[in-house]
């Protein structure tokens, strides 16, 4: 159905990186999105924070370029006011308008409803990928591909080696369907948390405005033994603000997932993590001053999935280059996020960086070439790592700059015509920087 430069797998926070910096650079480019909208986990899995952006402490800015750029749209529109902290609040739909917007301004062809499920090679290099849509299964060809769809699917479907979950033990991080509250009384809640410091703490910001608060793991937990409150998984009740007054989002529910591809499995996982958005809502209007005159404003259409399957690239991030802040030669991006890890046994584990949260690793470009052949990516949550390292560069601004920097290395390869394994990495660096990256 069509010829393209860069055709982009998953419209998601890498993806559309990837597409924007393509297009950018004069790539005819396409993102193919099995959903309606533009976003992945922003507006389809309700992650309504960029993490990345800065380092953890959020003393230090670290990723720029593209993702600066969705981020003034997004305030231009009323969607976030920026920082706070060190992460960028924002709501969903506002996002989900501008990044259809961006790819309109930058003519790239966007492609819903279009679950790629296939991919042909010729050699080494893929040339077109199979894409199942209402009509049936299509072909779009392109000179090079890029594997955004955080489930890993065009490697997997191109037949190329993967990683998935936690290595020899098999499990995954847990999934969560987030929700919005609205009409939340602000005031009444930080004086709520003044009287029972035990049962909410709260941050608020330098206006007086709540920035963000959490109840506490006792009352959780008292609330789960008398079945007040169904929360069946381990869980941190943790709320922020969503850049308007009184609306916060909620990130509480957790589900196990054993087999992400079965779709049976993923109705019972998504109806039970529904039922707890429902039970924690009730709980929340009941016990916590503020919440009386509350109520459900939506949640996420989808399910925020945080690791599926991984490629396998040139290079794998290991756990030790995160902890050790490793430096790279072909460095393409920098993360400074601890490992998180959202453990089925454990509840959420973080563990941080060496150098501590005002410091930082390299994201090599070893890490985002798909290992064996000629022209494919793999960037965001399915970029080459292993597990633990995968949960610290995950996150939102990191994998908007795997993006940039995909794109980037793509224009090199298609005008040198040479494999992108073979792209020369200063070259790339220097490229980036000047569009605003920093490596
Ligand atoms: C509950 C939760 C909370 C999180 N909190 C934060 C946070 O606060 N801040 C932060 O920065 N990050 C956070 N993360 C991590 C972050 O959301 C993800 O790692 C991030 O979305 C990665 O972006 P991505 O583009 O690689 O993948 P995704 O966002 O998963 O996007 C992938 C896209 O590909 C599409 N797709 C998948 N398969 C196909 C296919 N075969 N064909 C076509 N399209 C396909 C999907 O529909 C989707 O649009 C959180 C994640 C979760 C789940």
């Amino acid at each position: 159905m069509g010829n393209y430069d860069v055709v982009v797998v998953g419209g998601g926070p890498a993806g559309i990186a990837a597409a924007f910096s393509a297009a950018k650079l004069g790539l005819k480019t396409a993102i193919i999105e099995r959903h309606a909208m533009l976003g992945g986990n922003w507006t389809n899995g309700y992650v309504l924070s960029i993490l990345g952006m800065y380092t953890y402490d959020g003393s230090e800015k670290i990723a720029g370029g593209i993702a600066d750029e969705v981020v003034e749209w997004l305030k231009g529109y009323g969607g976030t006011k920026g920082k706070a902290g060190n992460f960028i609040p924002f709501r969903p739909d506002e996002m989900k308008i501008i990044l259809g917007e961006l790819a309109k301004k930058y003519d790239i062809d966007v492609y819903f409803n279009s679950l790629v499920s296939g991919a042909v090679f010729s050699g080494s290099a893929a040339s077109e990928v199979k894409v199942t849509g209402k009509n049936g299964i299509f072909s779009i060809s392109g000179k090079m591909f890029v594997d955004s769809s955080g489930d890993a699917d065009l490697v997997y479907n191109a037949k190329l080696g993967f990683l998935e979950g936690k290595e020899n033990e098999g499990w995954h991080q847990e999934a969560t369907i987030p929700f919005r509250i609205g009409n939340i009384n602000e005031n009444d809640i930080i004086i709520f948390s003044q009287m029972h410091p035990d049962l909410v703490s709260v941050k608020v910001n330098e206006n007086g405005r709540l920035e963000r608060f959490r109840l506490m793991p006792n009352l959780i937990e008292k609330a789960k033994r008398t079945n007040e409150l169904y929360l069946p998984n381990a869980n941190a009740e943790f709320m922020f603000n969503t850049s308007r007054e009184g609306e916060f989002v909620c990130n509480a529910t957790h589900v196990k997932i054993s087999n992400f591809t079965d779709g049976k499995e993923m109705a019972e996982v998504i109806e039970d993590a529904r039922r707890q958005v429902a039970s924690s809502l009730e709980f929340l209007k009941k016990e916590i001053h503020g919440f009386e005159e509350s109520y459900l404003l939506d949640s996420a259409p989808s399910i925020g999935m945080r690791e599926t399957r991984r490629a396998v690239g040139e290079y794998v991030l290991r756990k030790d280059d995160v902890l050790s802040n490793a430096r790279f030669d072909d460095a393409i991006a920098r993360c400074g996020h601890p490992i998180e890890i959202h453990d089925p046994e454990k509840g959420v584990v973080y563990i941080h960086l060496n150098g501590g949260d005002s410091s930082w690793y390299h994201i090599p470009y070893g890490a985002i070439v798909v290992k064996n052949v000629d022209n494919m990516f793999a960037i965001g949550r399915c970029l080459s790592a292993e597990f633990e390292a995968q949960a610290s560069a995950r996150v939102t601004g990191t994998a908007m700059a795997m993006g940039q920097a995909a794109a980037t290395a793509a224009k090199l390869a298609i005008d040198a015509g040479i494999p992108a394994r073979k792209v020369d990495t200063k070259k790339l660096q220097e490229t980036l920087r000047q569009n605003g990256m920093i490596i």
